[in-house]
């Protein structure tokens, strides 16, 4: 007879970790697949940037300020720091200040701060000279994803999810998951398999039109100031949903076009964090396709670190000490989804680059959904 498990989970990124989670607080037990000794991709390569402010409006948005606050709970009791809080968009052209006013008018501008320019540098004293203003945002944490999803794993299995490392998923089907060690019982299965499109149910994942994204990411030396947030420009602007789904955005978008083209060619826009020990996460670039390429291009770098010097006033001998490329799943319409292939299965993914603000939504909703609870996110 093989061992029998309430909740089998097949993915140890953040998204399966979600639903460990999810599984946990009901009182059910768990075990969770990996193909890996420990999680890899995404879920550690990412700026570990908990964002609110700027997902596309309505479920997104929701799933974010849901996300943010099991963060909260979670982080505490399983040792993860939140290294810095809040976020401040910097907004150097004139049509940047504008797609930010309009935002501060929506409902999801309502916590945040429009700055004027004394404001501004009075907040971010290293932002690169001549910036017109900015927003700030109470709502984002940011977590250093290379820690905080390995002390995850440990925390969980503290909780009682036992953890099958290297242990490769190869089918499901109602009640039943077939593993390279053998096959498992389940009462319910939650598949989280992140840029994986062709092992699990791929007929019913090609149906969501999806492609792989390629991201560059660099870290760099401690600059000698501290960031009192996490920091975006002009760029994200035009790229973040929350915002660039405004009219407003569209003549930022023209004059990017014409001052900026190779950023945006290269889907680049802004994001700057900082660890404990002072350096910069800067990233990233945005490359579709069935398979991206595994090389990360010296010509993108360059252009992030341009545009990082535009938005920040960073040393002019900046080191870089890493340089890695991050995948995910990309949907042209969806942030994310959850799919039930059949009875007492849950297939999620986030296909867009929002997994470390919403993954903990999408646990609790599709353990919800596997339950016949109501929606939790309505409640
Ligand atoms: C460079 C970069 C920057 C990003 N920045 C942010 C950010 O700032 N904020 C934000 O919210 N999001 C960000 N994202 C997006 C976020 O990282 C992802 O949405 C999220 O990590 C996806 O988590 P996941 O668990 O679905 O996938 P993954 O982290 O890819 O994990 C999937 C796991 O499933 C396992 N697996 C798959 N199939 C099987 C199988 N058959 N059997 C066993 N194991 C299997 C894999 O081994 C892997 O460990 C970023 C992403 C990248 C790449």
């Amino acid at each position: 007879m093989c061992d029998h498990f309430d909740l089998v989970v097949v993915g140890g990124g953040i998204v399966g970790l979600a639903h460990a989670l999810a599984g946990v607080r009901r009182g059910l037990s768990v075990a969770l697949f990996d193909r890996d000794e420990r999680a890899s991709n995404a879920s550690i390569r990412n700026f570990g940037f908990v964002t609110v402010t700027g997902q596309r409006a309505g479920r997104t948005w929701e799933r974010a300020r849901y996300s943010r606050d099991v963060w909260d709970r979670v982080a505490g009791p399983a040792g993860i720091p939140v290294v810095h809080s809040d976020l401040l968009v910097v907004a150097h052209r004139p049509e940047a200040m504008a797609v930010l006013s309009a935002f501060a008018d929506t409902d999801m501008g309502a916590d945040c701060r429009l700055l004027d320019r004394t404001g501004l540098y009075d907040r971010l004293p290293m932002a690169a000279t001549g910036a017109t203003g900015g927003l700030y945002s109470p709502h984002e944490r940011r977590v250093e994803p290379r820690t905080a999803i390995p002390a995850l794993w440990s925390w969980l299995e503290m909780q009682g999810v036992r953890f099958f490392r290297r242990v490769a998923v190869r089918g499901v089907e109602p009640g039943f998951v077939d593993t390279t060690v053998g096959r498992f019982r389940a009462g319910h299965i939650a598949i989280c398999p992140g840029p994986d499109l062709a092992t699990l149910f791929p007929d019913r994942l090609a149906a969501h039109r999806l492609s792989l994204c390629k991201l560059q990411m660099l870290r760099v030396a401690a600059p000698g100031w501290r960031l009192p947030a996490a920091v975006m420009g002009d760029l994200s602007l035009a790229r973040y949903d929350g915002y660039a789904a405004l009219p407003a955005a569209a003549p930022l978008r023209q004059r990017l076009q014409a001052e900026v083209t190779d950023a945006l060619e290269n889907g680049i826009h802004l994001i700057i964090v900082q660890s404990a020990d002072g350096s910069l996460v800067i990233g990233d670039s945005h490359h579709y396709g069935p398979t991206p390429d595994p090389f990360a291009s010296q010509q993108v770098d360059d252009i992030i670190l341009r545009e990082a010097r535009a938005l920040l006033d960073l040393p002019p001998d900046l080191a870089v000490q890493e340089r890695w490329n991050g995948y995910y799943p990309s949907s042209p319409d969806q942030t994310a989804f959850i799919d039930h292939p059949a009875d007492g299965i849950a297939l999620t993914m986030v296909s867009s680059g929002t997994g470390m603000s919403t993954a903990f939504a999408l646990g609790e909703e599709a353990l919800a959904q596997l339950l016949g609870e109501p929606d939790p996110l309505a409640i």
